[in-house]
Protein backbone atom coordinates (compact mmCIF):
# COMPACT_ATOMS: atom_id res chain seq x y z
CA UNK A 1 0.00 0.00 0.00
CA UNK A 2 1.23 3.27 -0.84
CA UNK A 3 1.76 5.16 2.32
CA UNK A 4 2.38 9.21 1.15
CA UNK A 5 1.85 12.55 3.73
CA UNK A 6 0.69 15.38 2.36
CA UNK A 7 2.32 18.20 2.98
CA UNK A 8 2.77 22.48 2.18
CA UNK A 9 6.38 22.84 0.65
CA UNK A 10 7.97 26.38 1.39
CA UNK A 11 10.80 27.02 -0.63
CA UNK A 12 13.76 29.23 0.92
CA UNK A 13 17.99 29.62 1.15
CA UNK A 14 18.33 27.48 3.64
CA UNK A 15 20.68 24.39 3.38
CA UNK A 16 18.97 21.79 4.52
CA UNK A 17 15.41 20.23 3.83
CA UNK A 18 12.83 20.39 7.46
CA UNK A 19 9.77 18.85 8.56
CA UNK A 20 7.47 20.67 11.32
CA UNK A 21 4.08 19.03 12.32
CA UNK A 22 1.91 22.39 13.20
CA UNK A 23 -1.69 22.12 13.83
CA UNK A 24 -2.53 23.19 10.40
CA UNK A 25 -0.33 20.18 8.59
CA UNK A 26 2.59 19.11 7.77
CA UNK A 27 4.61 22.03 6.09
CA UNK A 28 8.16 21.07 4.47
CA UNK A 29 10.95 23.71 4.30
CA UNK A 30 13.52 23.00 1.41
CA UNK A 31 16.31 24.83 -0.41
CA UNK A 32 15.48 26.31 -3.59
CA UNK A 33 17.41 23.62 -5.35
CA UNK A 34 16.29 20.42 -4.10
CA UNK A 35 14.13 18.44 -6.91
CA UNK A 36 10.75 17.36 -5.50
CA UNK A 37 11.44 13.83 -5.56
CA UNK A 38 14.14 14.07 -3.20
CA UNK A 39 11.99 15.97 -1.23
CA UNK A 40 9.58 13.03 -1.37
CA UNK A 41 11.93 10.52 -0.61
CA UNK A 42 12.93 12.87 2.69
CA UNK A 43 9.31 12.53 3.45
CA UNK A 44 9.18 9.05 2.94
CA UNK A 45 11.94 8.17 5.24
CA UNK A 46 10.62 10.18 7.67
CA UNK A 47 7.04 9.52 8.27
CA UNK A 48 7.11 7.20 10.86
CA UNK A 49 8.06 10.48 12.86
CA UNK A 50 5.57 12.43 11.42
CA UNK A 51 2.99 10.16 11.64
CA UNK A 52 3.65 10.07 15.54
CA UNK A 53 3.56 13.91 15.53
CA UNK A 54 0.69 14.46 13.96
CA UNK A 55 -0.92 11.89 16.47
CA UNK A 56 0.47 14.35 19.55
CA UNK A 57 -0.95 17.10 17.89
CA UNK A 58 -4.29 15.97 17.53
CA UNK A 59 -4.67 14.96 20.80
CA UNK A 60 -7.45 17.23 22.85
CA UNK A 61 -6.93 18.57 26.24
CA UNK A 62 -9.33 18.36 28.36
CA UNK A 63 -10.76 21.57 29.41
CA UNK A 64 -11.32 22.24 33.64
CA UNK A 65 -14.93 21.51 33.25
CA UNK A 66 -14.76 18.38 31.63
CA UNK A 67 -12.18 17.35 34.27
CA UNK A 68 -14.79 18.27 36.85
CA UNK A 69 -17.56 16.36 34.79
CA UNK A 70 -15.14 13.60 34.35
CA UNK A 71 -14.77 13.43 38.54
CA UNK A 72 -18.61 14.04 39.40
CA UNK A 73 -19.12 10.68 37.43
CA UNK A 74 -16.68 8.92 38.55
CA UNK A 75 -17.58 9.77 41.72
CA UNK A 76 -21.09 8.01 40.79
CA UNK A 77 -19.47 4.74 39.29
CA UNK A 78 -16.33 3.89 40.80
CA UNK A 79 -17.81 3.21 44.89
CA UNK A 80 -20.81 1.23 42.78
CA UNK A 81 -18.29 -0.80 40.71
CA UNK A 82 -16.09 -1.10 44.04
CA UNK A 83 -18.94 -2.18 46.26
CA UNK A 84 -19.94 -4.99 43.44
CA UNK A 85 -16.40 -6.51 43.31
CA UNK A 86 -14.87 -6.19 46.68
CA UNK A 87 -17.08 -9.14 48.05
CA UNK A 88 -16.39 -11.57 44.96
CA UNK A 89 -12.73 -10.86 45.55
CA UNK A 90 -13.03 -10.98 49.28
CA UNK A 91 -11.82 -8.14 50.58
CA UNK A 92 -12.81 -4.97 52.57
CA UNK A 93 -11.64 -1.42 51.67
CA UNK A 94 -11.67 2.31 53.24
CA UNK A 95 -11.71 5.58 51.12
CA UNK A 96 -12.43 6.03 47.58
CA UNK A 97 -10.40 8.87 45.87
CA UNK A 98 -11.18 10.21 42.63
CA UNK A 99 -7.63 12.01 41.22
CA UNK A 100 -6.61 13.98 38.02
CA UNK A 101 -3.41 12.09 37.53
CA UNK A 102 -1.57 11.62 34.24
CA UNK A 103 0.28 8.35 35.86
CA UNK A 104 -1.49 6.31 37.13
CA UNK A 105 -5.04 4.42 36.38
CA UNK A 106 -5.43 3.62 40.31
CA UNK A 107 -3.79 2.41 43.37
CA UNK A 108 -4.40 1.15 47.10
CA UNK A 109 -2.95 1.85 50.06
CA UNK A 110 -1.78 -0.37 52.82
CA UNK A 111 -4.65 0.53 54.52
CA UNK A 112 -6.81 -0.11 51.98
CA UNK A 113 -7.70 3.61 50.93
CA UNK A 114 -7.92 3.25 46.70
CA UNK A 115 -7.52 6.04 44.38
CA UNK A 116 -9.17 5.69 41.14
CA UNK A 117 -8.05 8.50 37.40
CA UNK A 118 -10.97 10.08 36.54
CA UNK A 119 -9.98 9.62 32.74
CA UNK A 120 -11.25 6.03 33.38
CA UNK A 121 -14.74 7.56 32.61
CA UNK A 122 -13.62 7.84 29.19
CA UNK A 123 -12.70 4.17 28.74
CA UNK A 124 -14.63 1.50 27.91
CA UNK A 125 -16.77 -0.06 31.25
CA UNK A 126 -14.81 -3.10 31.01
CA UNK A 127 -11.58 -1.00 31.88
CA UNK A 128 -12.76 0.26 34.89
CA UNK A 129 -13.67 -3.12 36.17
CA UNK A 130 -10.38 -4.24 35.42
CA UNK A 131 -8.62 -1.43 37.19
CA UNK A 132 -11.17 -1.73 40.16
CA UNK A 133 -10.48 -5.83 40.69
CA UNK A 134 -6.80 -4.96 40.45
CA UNK A 135 -6.83 -2.72 43.18
CA UNK A 136 -8.90 -4.53 45.01
CA UNK A 137 -6.90 -7.90 44.76
CA UNK A 138 -4.09 -5.62 46.42
CA UNK A 139 -5.91 -6.06 49.70
CA UNK A 140 -4.77 -9.72 49.09
CA UNK A 141 -1.34 -9.13 47.72
CA UNK A 142 0.38 -6.17 47.36
CA UNK A 143 2.28 -7.22 44.46
CA UNK A 144 2.34 -8.31 40.89
CA UNK A 145 3.08 -11.98 41.98
CA UNK A 146 1.43 -14.97 40.30
CA UNK A 147 -0.88 -15.43 43.12
CA UNK A 148 -1.97 -11.68 42.79
CA UNK A 149 -3.26 -12.48 39.02
CA UNK A 150 -4.60 -15.75 40.29
CA UNK A 151 -7.20 -13.37 42.33
CA UNK A 152 -7.41 -11.01 39.43
CA UNK A 153 -8.82 -13.80 37.13
CA UNK A 154 -10.92 -15.60 39.15
CA UNK A 155 -12.57 -12.43 39.65
CA UNK A 156 -12.43 -10.88 36.22
CA UNK A 157 -11.46 -13.43 33.98
CA UNK A 158 -11.54 -10.78 30.84
CA UNK A 159 -9.26 -8.99 32.56
CA UNK A 160 -6.06 -9.64 29.97
CA UNK A 161 -8.34 -7.80 27.18
CA UNK A 162 -8.66 -4.69 28.91
CA UNK A 163 -5.79 -4.59 30.49
CA UNK A 164 -4.37 -4.60 27.44
CA UNK A 165 -6.68 -2.13 25.94
CA UNK A 166 -4.99 0.24 28.17
CA UNK A 167 -1.38 -1.10 27.42
CA UNK A 168 -2.33 0.52 23.78
CA UNK A 169 -4.46 3.35 24.28
CA UNK A 170 -3.68 4.29 28.08
CA UNK A 171 -1.01 6.56 27.72
CA UNK A 172 -3.04 8.50 24.87
CA UNK A 173 -5.46 9.08 26.86
CA UNK A 174 -3.38 10.31 30.10
CA UNK A 175 -2.32 12.87 27.52
CA UNK A 176 -5.36 14.54 27.43
CA UNK A 177 -5.42 15.54 31.27
CA UNK A 178 -4.20 18.94 31.53
CA UNK A 179 -1.57 20.27 33.55
ZN1 LIG B 1 -0.94 -3.10 40.87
Amino acid sequence: MEDSVEYKLIRSSRKTIGIEVSPDGVIVRAPYRVPVYEIDEFILSKRAWIRKNIEKDNIQKLSREEIDELADRALKVIPERVKYYAPLVGVTYGRITIRNQRSRWGSCSAKGNLNFNCLLMLAPEGVVDAVVVHELCHRLEMNHSKRFYENVFRVFPEYRKYDLWLKKFGSRLMRRMTG
